[in-house]
């Protein structure tokens, strides 16, 4: 999971929104009202296909899962569950881009609190993953640093083995990459180096390469990074092209 900017709402797509709310909340069942405009066809249309697209820009690589960074982002995510908070349904700062595994499997309804009612999942669109979440990347799991990172590791399911390997396989691919980058920019092949960081930028798992970049600038990076690739993390124009 990493840092994700969150594109402003278009004015035209924004205007649609309000009068959906207000459908919502003037309903004696606001959950059922909230399901019901949420599958109506011309709300797919009108709502969901700019909103998707939007969606689709913002996420990592190539219209990656916000959550577990693997599959391709499929469904509008409710942050905060439709049936939870039905006003929230048409709310853009709810919503993000969620793999079906992500949405439909794992998260579902839940959306845990801590005890003074402060959610316990982290939106990688208003904070920073990384300060609740710590990437080991020997193994590619996640170990949690708060609470709200333990929960958002139990709800999305982020170690599950098929995600643990595939960032170990992602790792190899950034090693890779980056020692072929250095090489590149040794020899003055300019192509071969846009090469290396369109295969590093293109790979699902973005938390791998942003985890690395991060690692390189901390005390004890040398105990778990060799010295070559150390040095590129380390590089200024690397890192302008590759900082999320
Ligand atoms: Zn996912």
């Amino acid at each position: 999971m990493i840092r994700i900017a969150r594109t402003p709402l278009p004015a035209e797509v924004a205007a649609r929104l309000p009068p959906l709310t207000d459908e919502i909340a003037a309903a004696p069942d606001r959950v059922k009202a909230a399901r019901a405009a949420w599958k109506r066809a011309a709300v797919r249309r009108s709502v969901h296909a700019p909103l998707r697209r939007l969606l689709e820009e913002m996420a990592p690589g190539y219209q990656r899962c916000m959550y577990c960074g693997d599959s391709q982002g499929t469904d509008i995510d409710h942050y905060e569950p439709l049936s939870r908070n039905p006003l929230r349904t048409f709310d853009w700062l709810n919503h993000l881009l969620a793999c079906s595994t992500c949405n439909s499997n794992l998260k579902r309804d839940r959306f845990p609190l801590a005890e003074d009612g402060t959610p316990l999942l982290v939106d990688p669109t208003t904070e920073d993953p990384f300060a609740h979440l710590l990437l080991t990347l020997a193994l590619g799991t996640y170990v949690a640093l708060t609470p709200k990172g333990q929960a958002t590791i139990d709800v999305c399911g982020l170690n599950r083995p098929v995600l643990t390997q595939g960032r170990e396989q992602a790792r190899r691919v950034v090693v890779m990459s980056l020692l072929k980058w250095t090489a590149g920019r040794a020899r003055g092949a300019a192509d071969e180096m846009r090469d290396a960081v369109l295969t590093v930028q293109g790979q699902p798992f973005a938390d791998v390469c942003q985890s690395m970049l991060r690692l390189a600038l901390s005390p004890g990076a040398a105990r778990v990074l060799d010295e070559p690739v150390l040095a590129v993390l380390r590089d200024g124009e690397l890192r302008a092209q590759l900082l999320a």
